[in-house]
């Protein structure tokens, strides 16, 4: 999976290529190597960063979801309630 995302990248970077050899040049010429240098990386690491925080949210979300979210004690008996819940299922007391 991982592999034929990279294989895309490597298409696209190769059909755009000759294209963005053009714009750098044109850049390089406008501001100046090191700013277009700073500017390519960045251009170049958002996506891989995206890819690879897209790919790790996909891992976790594969788990199975926790059945009981965060509890909180009631404020009136103590009694561990899950934190939505609005009465306290013990003492009917507002959480
Ligand atoms: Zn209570």
């Amino acid at each position: 999976m991982q592999l034929a995302i990279l294989a895309v990248l490597i298409l696209i970077a190769v059909i755009l290529a000759p294209w963005l050899i053009g714009v750098a040049v044109a850049l390089v010429a406008a501001y100046g190597l090191y700013v277009v240098a700073v500017g390519a990386l960045v251009a170049l690491a958002l996506p891989v960063i995206f890819l690879w925080v897209s790919f790790t949210q996909k891992k976790d979300s594969s788990e199975p979801p926790p059945i009981t979210g965060k509890r909180v004690p009631c404020r009136h008996c103590q009694a561990e309630m899950p934190d939505y819940i609005v009465f306290c299922h013990n003492c009917h007391g507002k959480m």
